[in-house]
């Protein structure tokens, strides 16, 4: 075939909807380009667990490889009775037919908010996707605060006030998004608040969202999640996955449960519509791998027991390296986020560093000393609040062989290359707080 003389080529003159990348993608290019210059890096911006995959889930998703069929829509037999038996044995009784499975909790989220159509509330700061994926929709997220310490759920008062007012807008509140426990914070809201907000939302008919992905990953195994399905049954739409829990974020497995009777069998089939027209099913050889995960045996128990135990032991050490910089820091209860608050410190950053906004101090952190978190307002936090979410995971180990001594140490904080990436987070706090400051050696 001839060439194309390059004036047969016309402008395309359509304009792509603009789409913001992730923040945190944007903090892992610049980390990497530390890296490369040899700068030393301190990576706590993504949200990834930090562990192996067990390697009897590799031989379960081997043993799947030869499914090539796409399956069905709402995901095979086998993983929606295992998915069933895992919400039943964490007493909310559950039939295979009220499972969906897809390629992710992500795209499910989405699907449910498309389906359900119109405004959504969330709590502020919540998980970026809640209120991006809103807008992809054109469908508006109206940010609500958190009670004090209770990160992932709109404070009830507030819910029930944004309701009258978009009601009386001409934009009536369909849902509203929890987080138990919460992304960014690591904070679990308590069952109180969750039993008010399930009042709320029957007295203003919102379906509640509840994203449990972080469930098993409570730090204290006697504290259980409030979830509101306990409180409100009919209305409430469950979401896990085994991104977190079991560190398989890669191979885009996620479920939801709708709730018993009319409303969620409506759900349900409008689930599977949309799934039907955009993904058809999650990945046959993934789901064949998750129903055995989901089946909860032993060996993946344990796993999850001992990553629960070093998110725990990891966290409370960089709270404690926070809290001893000046900066006050909501405790952490599940997962492996922490959400400090450097306010204490405002008069002395603004001093020193002319930084008084969250992405100011964030910026700073990265480009001075190389150390990637995410700034409050990345999650739709106050932008002039000086809050920041760390995700410490990343420390666990630069490869396998580290992360599985990290696993299973007693002690893993006292891990050299743990330990090494504390000391470097307590000099770089004590860099940027000094009154006189002294520029800090680059290399370490
Ligand atoms: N919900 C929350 C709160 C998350 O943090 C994440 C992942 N960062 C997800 C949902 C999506 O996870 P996945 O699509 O891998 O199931």
């Amino acid at each position: 075939m001839p060439a194309l003389s390059p004036s047969a080529l016309r402008p395309v003159s359509v304009s792509p909807r603009p789409v913001a990348l992730s923040a945190t993608l944007a903090v892992n290019e610049a980390l990497a380009r530390r890296s490369r210059a040899g700068l030393p890096v301190l990576p706590m911006g993504f949200g990834e667990a930090g562990i192996p995959i067990h390697p009897a889930l590799t031989e379960a998703l081997s043993a799947g490889a030869d499914r090539g069929g796409y399956g069905p829509v709402a995901g095979s037999d086998e993983l929606r009775e295992a998915v069933a038996g895992y919400w039943t044995r964490r007493g909310l009784p559950t039939d295979a037919d009220r499972i969906v499975a897809g390629p992710g909790s992500k795209p499910l989220l989405f699907a449910l908010l498309l389906a359900l159509g119109g405004a959504v509330a969330v709590p502020a700061p919540s998980w970026v996707s809640y209120a991006a994926q809103a807008a992809l929709l054109d469908d508006d997220a109206v940010m609500l605060a958190t009670p004090p310490g209770e990160g992932g759920v709109p404070s009830p008062a507030l819910l029930a006030d944004a309701c009258v007012r978009a009601r009386a807008a001409g934009r009536p509140l369909r849902a509203v998004v929890v987080t138990l426990p919460d992304n960014p914070t690591g904070t679990l809201a308590s069952a109180g608040t969750i039993q008010r907000l399930c009042e709320v939302a029957r007295d203003h008919d919102l379906v509640i969202i509840s994203d449990e992905i972080y469930r098993d990953l409570v730090h204290d195994p006697e504290e259980s999640v409030p979830s509101p399905s306990r409180w409100a049954p009919e209305r409430t739409v469950l979401s896990t996955a085994l991104s977190k829990n079991l560190a398989a974020g890669g191979w885009r497995v996620g479920v939801v449960r709708v709730p018993d009777g009319p409303f969620g069998a409506r759900l349900r089939d409008s689930l599977t519509g949309i799934a039907s027209e955009i993904w058809s099913s999650a990945p046959a050889p993934v789901q064949h791998a998750a129903a055995y995960a989901f089946g909860e045996p032993a060996e993946l128990v344990e796993r999850i027991d001992a990553s629960r135990r070093l998110h725990s032991a990891v966290v409370r050490a960089v709270a404690g390296r926070f809290t001893a910089a000046g900066a006050r820091v909501p405790r952490p209860q599940g997962g492996f986020y922490l959400y400090p608050d450097l306010e204490p410190l405002r008069d002395r950053l603004d001093g020193e560093h002319g930084v008084t906004t969250g992405a100011g101090l964030t910026g700073l952190l990265l480009e001075r000393y190389g150390v990637g978190v995410l700034p409050g307002s990345a999650f739709g936090d106050d932008p002039g609040a000086l809050r920041m979410r760390v995700a410490p995971s990343l420390l666990y180990g630069a490869d396998d062989e580290h992360r599985l001594a990290a696993l299973e140490a007693s002690d893993p904080v006292a891990l050299p290359w743990i330990a090494g990436a504390l000391d470097r987070l307590s000099e770089v706090l004590a860099d940027l707080t000094r009154d006189a400051l002294e520029p800090l050696p680059e290399v370490c």
